[in-house]
Order: structure tokens, then sequence, then C-alpha cells
């Protein structure tokens, strides 16, 4: 366990108490935590969200957490392995599902006025066909505990592999034989479902993500075990981010993408959104620092250049380029590992300097000369924002 500052404990006891004030939830025997098994599995577990379908959280998941049973979760161990010798992470949607939450899907299938997430996830599909053609059943494979949506993650960067379409577009776009994606776009997908099929896995022909073991220990049983966290295992959530930008940083840092430096965010629900690390060194990019990176990828995955209510983690004490960065992102909680001077007496980066300067008033011109040219040329841009502004409303 790690050192953790007394303040977040505070804060995220709230969260740990209102989860076991309703039931302590215990894992049933036979089945697993994904992330127990596959450390470097990384989690967008959709249903506990509002970003699918339904455009909403689905029943039973309490948590956002991916549940197998042992066998599934050691085959895809298998998977992660192969895929990992390709540079590749995992990255699971979606794992063992209550019987509840198929019901819900159900509902919402027949209530034909709901189409709010039409566009984004069925928009050449007509919702009333859903159910005829498959899309939509009274039964999952997900119920039975050996299936599981999984997407790849390059390593290096953290950024999902193009399939050519997201998960859960319900449509032939997202069928494995489809020829309305390019052939990049198919050859990630084969190489997906060739490490899936190596460890015992059935590809699904009409979703790309999907996979269910062959030899499944459970075939005719329908579970409807609510998806959440052992409340023990509530409390790790923030050791695990932390772990998880450590794994980030050392991986990339052996392939000499970058410096020992990882970030991890987690949003409000304490979901992890992203993993990054320092690429400066591949990217040639000075600012390509772990928290700018993961900032960046967090709104690229969230769809937004607002990341209020999420928490950064990262491995050592932000320079001053970052912590800018996280205020403008409107991140108000930052947990740090190692501390700056520990990266000046250490490493030998020092950023200190760059703090001298800001607190001297921003004089020393053998640090940086700046003085001010053509504000006349200039300040036209701002006027006419204020305009446009005004336009607006
Ligand atoms: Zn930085």
């Amino acid at each position: 366990m790690l050192k953790r500052r007394v303040s977040m404990l505070i804060v995220f006891s709230a969260l740990v108490v209102a989860a076991s004030a309703a039931s302590a939830f215990t894992l049933p025997e036979g089945f697993v935590y994904i992330t127990d098994v596959i450390p470097t599995a990384l989690l967008e577990i959709r249903y506990y969200g509002e970003n699918n379908f339904m455009g909403t959280r689905v029943d039973g998941y309490e948590a956002p957490t991916a549940i197998l049973t042992a066998e599934a979760a050691a085959a895809l161990k298998v998977a992660a392995d192969i895929l990992a010798e390709q540079g590749y992470q995992i990255k699971v949607f979606d794992a063992y599902r209550p019987q509840r939450a198929v019901n819900h899907f159900m509902r919402w299938a027949q209530d034909l006025d709901d189409q709010k997430m039409k566009e984004a996830f069925y928009p050449d599909v007509d919702k009333s066909l859903l159910f005829e053609l498959g899309y939509i059943a009274e039964k999952s494979g997900h119920t039975r505990g050996s299936t599981v949506d999984l997407t790849l993650v390059y390593m290096a960067t953290g950024e999902e592999v193009d399939m050519g379409s997201g998960f859960d577009l319900l449509g032939e776009i997202s069928h494995h034989d489809t020829d309305l994606v390019g052939p990049a776009q198919l050859a990630n997908r084969n190489i997906l479902r060739a490490a899936m099929e190596a460890a015992g896995f059935i590809a699904y022909p009409k979703e790309w993500w999907h996979y269910t073991l062959a030899d499944e220990p459970y075939p005719d049983t329908y579970f409807d075990f609510e998806v959440n966290m052992e409340t023990k295992r509530k409390e790790n959530v923030l050791d695990e981010a932390m772990l998880r930008a450590i794994e980030q940083a050392r991986s990339t840092m052996r392939q000499d993408v970058g410096g020992p430096f990882g970030a991890a965010i987690i949003n409000a629900d304490g979901n992890i959104v992203c993993v990054a690390s320092n690429s400066v060194l591949r990217d040639h990019d000075p600012t390509a620092h772990g928290e700018i990176n993961a900032i960046r990828l967090a709104g690229k995955l969230l769809g937004t250049h607002d990341l209020s209510g999420c928490w950064l983690y990262t491995t050592a004490y932000p320079c001053p380029m970052c912590l800018a960065a996280i205020m403008w992102a409107n991140i108000k909680t930052v947990v740090y590992g190692c501390r700056a001077q520990d990266t000046e007496e250490i490493v030998g980066f020092r950023d200190a300097f760059m703090y001298r300067f800001i607190e001297g008033g921003m004089k020393d011109t053998s640090v940086l000369e700046i003085s001010e040219y053509g504000r006349e040329e200039c300040l036209p841009l701002f006027w006419e924002y204020v305009e446009r502004q005004k336009q607006m409303y």
C-alpha cells in the first residue's frame, strides 16, 4: 500500500462509506477482477457511466470495475501477454454483466421515444430493429461471466488503436467482415482477434470488440450479482492510479520514449480515465510531459477541455508548465509521488530556476528576455473576439 495524504483519505472514505452502507459486496466464488489477474489492463467501464448507447448508467453497475470467471480471466491474461509483446495493452469496456443490466437494455429497446444516443451509437440502424438484428437480446453471453468487450491501446502513447468504429457502435461498420473500414483498421481488428483466438476465445462476427471463452465454465448459468468492488478494494483505487502511472513511466522510459515520469487522471466516479507518461524524446516535444500528455488524452477521451472533478496523479511533483496546464484544465486535486527536490537531486532535472524567475517578476534576462512589440496590431484580435462573443447571444 502506498503512503497517502491524510486529506485524500478523508475525501475518499466518504465514497467507501456510501458504498458499504448499501451492502458489503463480496465477489462470488469462481469470479475474479480482471485487473487482479492483468495489472496492466486498462478499464473504461462504459455501462457504469453515461457514454453508452442508452446514455445512462446501467442497472447493476455499482463500480467501474471488470469481473470475469477465473477461467476467462486466465485466458485473457494469455491474450494480454501476446499483445504486450507486440506493444499493446488491452482496454476493457465490459466483462461480466448482470441479468438486471440486460433487462434494463430490454426496457430501453422497447421505448422507441428514447433515441438520445442514436447519432453516436446506432446512426444507421432503426431502433425498432436493434432487437431483431441481434444487437440487443433477452440473454447475453456476458451474463455467463466468460465474455469480454475490449480494444487495444498503444503501450507507448496510451492512445486507443483505430478499429474503424467505436465500442458499441451498432451497425455493419462494426462487423468483422465489413468493407466499410479500411485495410489498416481491419488489420488492427485482426491483431486483437488473433491474440484472443490463440487464447481460446471466439469472436462475435457482428462486434469486433466482443469475445467469448470457447470452453466457458458456466455455459447455462445467467448470473445476476452486481458489478461492484469489494469494500476493501475501493480504498485501493487511489493506489491503483499511482501504480499504473509508475508502470507506464517505467515502460516508456525503458523504450527511450521519455523521462521517468507518469501520470493518471481519475474522474469523479473513481474511474481511471487515462494513464500517460513522458514522451519528450520520441515526439521531439519539450512539452510532452506525463501530466500534459495525460490532460490531452483525457480531454480527447472525455470530449471536453474542462476536466473539472477529475484528479491527477503524477509520479513526481509537477513542473511549472504542468502546474499551469493542470489549472487550465480545472483539475483541483493533484497527488504526486516524488518531491521536486528528489527530481533535482537524484536525476538533475531542475525546475527551481523557473519558479525563481516568476517569483522575481520575470526580470532575469539570463533566463528569458521578454519584451513588448506590435501591440497596436495585436489588439484588434481582442476587439473582434469580444464582438463575436456578443453576437453569440
Ligand atoms: Zn511538467
